[in-house]
C-alpha cells in the first residue's frame, strides 16, 4: 500500500506552514486592506500576489485538463525539482536514481541538498530498461528521474518501460515533461489518478515561448501537491509573470501554430544535416532539438562560434562523443546555421 507519509521527510510532514496575510483572509467582499504592510500607492504593483495564483490555476485547468487542486506553480520547473529533494530527501541518508545522460538539473539539485545521485546509462538507443533503473535503487531510494522527451538526446522514452518504473517502484517518480508539446507521444498525466506517486513536470518555457517569465507546474495528487504548497516560498510566483501567463494561456492556438513550424523546420533542418559530410548521425527525436553526431564536434562549435552561431556542444557527456545539440531557430536562423555548416 501507498504511504506518502512513509516518503516525506519527517520534519516537512509536521511542518507548521508560514501563514502570510494573503492566506489569512482570502475573501474579495473587503476593499480595505490594511493587513500585509503594503504601500498603498504605486498600484498594481504594491499589492502581493496571489500565493496559490488560483486565476492561474482555472485557465491551466481549461488547457491541461488538470483540476486546480493538482497542479503546483513555481519559479520555473527548477522550483519543482528542487522542492523534491526537499520534501522527500533526508541529506545525507537518501538517494535517488536516474537516467543518464539527462538534464544536468537533476544532479546539481542533488549535490546541493547533499543527496547521493546514482545515474543509470540508457542503452545506445538511448532508451532505458525499468530492471535496471529498478537494480539500482535500495531501500534509501526515494526518487527516480525519467525525462521524455529526454534532454539532451531529444527522443521520448518507451511509454510502457516508464509505467512499468511507476508501477512497481515504491518512492516517487517524477516524469519531466518541458518538451511534450513538441511530442508524438502523449503526456502521462492521465496517468495520475491512478497512480499516487508520480509526479509530472512541465513548463511555460520551450512550446509556450516564455522561459523570461520562469513559470514552471508540476501534476500530481492533491496530497503531493499540498506539501509542494507547504514547504514553497509564500510568494514564489511574482506577479508580472503570473499576468502575463495569464494572457500566454489564453492563446493557446499560437502555441499550436509555433509548434507547427518548428516541426517544419526541424524536419528540414534535420534533411539538410544529413547531407553534410561533416555529420556522421542525427539522432531521432521528439523535441525542439536535436541531437547529431559529427566527425568533430568541439572544432565544429568553436567555427559555429567565430561565426555568431551558438550551438550546445555535448561531447563530454556520455554516450553523446562528439555531439552537438542543436536547438530549432526561425527559418532565417537555421538558413544561416546550415549555410555556415556548409561553408566549413
Ligand atoms: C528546459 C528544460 C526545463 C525547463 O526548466 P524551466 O526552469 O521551467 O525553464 C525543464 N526540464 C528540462 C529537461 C529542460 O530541458
Amino acid at each position: 500500500m501507498f504511504s506518502l507519509e512513509q516518503l516525506v521527510r519527517p520534519n516537512i510532514w509536521n511542518l507548521a506552514p508560514y501563514s502570510s496575510a494573503r492566506d489569512e483572509y482570502s475573501g474579495k467582499e473587503a476593499h480595505v486592506f490594511l493587513d500585509a504592510n503594503e504601500n498603498p500607492y504605486n498600484a498594481p504593483y504594491n499589492r502581493y500576489p496571489d500565493p496559490l495564483q488560483r486565476d492561474l490555476k482555472k485557465e491551466l485547468k481549461k488547457v491541461k485538463g488538470m483540476p486546480e487542486e493538482n497542479i503546483f506553480l513555481g519559479n520555473g520547473s527548477d522550483e519543482a525539482i528542487d522542492l523534491a529533494y526537499r520534501v522527500f530527501c533526508n541529506p545525507g541518508v537518501d538517494n535517488v536514481v536516474a537516467i543518464a545522460p539527462s538534464y544536468g538539473m537533476y544532479k546539481v539539485c542533488a549535490d546541493i541538498n547533499d543527496v547521493e545521485y546514482r545515474p543509470v546509462l540508457l542503452d545506445e538507443k538511448y532508451q532505458f530498461s525499468a530492471d535496471k533503473l529498478l537494480a539500482a535503487c535500495d531501500a534509501h531510494t526515494k526518487i527516480i528521474w525519467l525525462c521524455s522527451p529526454n534532454n539532451p538526446t531529444g527522443n521520448s522514452l518507451d511509454r510502457d518501460e516508464m509505467l512499468k518504473v511507476v508501477n512497481e517502484f515504491e518512492g516517487i517518480v517524477i516524469i519531466d515533461e518541458a518538451y511534450i508539446d513538441f511530442a508524438q507521444q502523449l503526456s502521462m498525466r492521465q496517468e495520475l489518478p491512478t497512480h499516487p506517486n508520480l509526479i509530472i513536470l512541465q513548463t511555460m518555457s520551450k512550446a509556450w515561448g516564455s522561459a523570461a517569465i520562469r513559470l514552471g507546474m508540476a501534476f500530481a495528487s492533491r496530497d503531493i501537491i499540498a506539501i509542494y504548497n507547504k514547504v514553497k516560498y509564500p510568494y514564489n510566483v511574482n506577479q508580472l509573470t503570473q499576468q502575463q501567463a495569464l494572457t500566454a494561456l489564453k492563446d493557446p492556438f499560437e502555441v499550436d501554430k509555433w509548434v507547427r513550424i518548428l516541426l517544419e523546420e526541424r524536419a528540414r533542418l534535420i534533411q539538410a544535416f544529413t547531407e553534410l559530410p561533416i555529420v556522421e548521425e542525427v539522432f531521432p527525436t521528439d523535441a525542439n532539438f536535436f541531437l547529431a553526431r559529427m566527425t568533430a564536434a568541439q572544432a565544429i562549435y568553436d567555427y559555429l562560434v567565430s561565426e555568431g552561431i551558438i550551438v550546445r556542444n555535448r561531447t563530454r557527456v556520455q554516450l553523446c562523443q562528439n555531439c552537438l545539440r542543436i536547438t530549432i531557430g526561425s527559418h532565417s536562423e537555421n538558413n544561416e546555421l546550415i549555410g555556415a555548416l556548409r561553408k566549413y
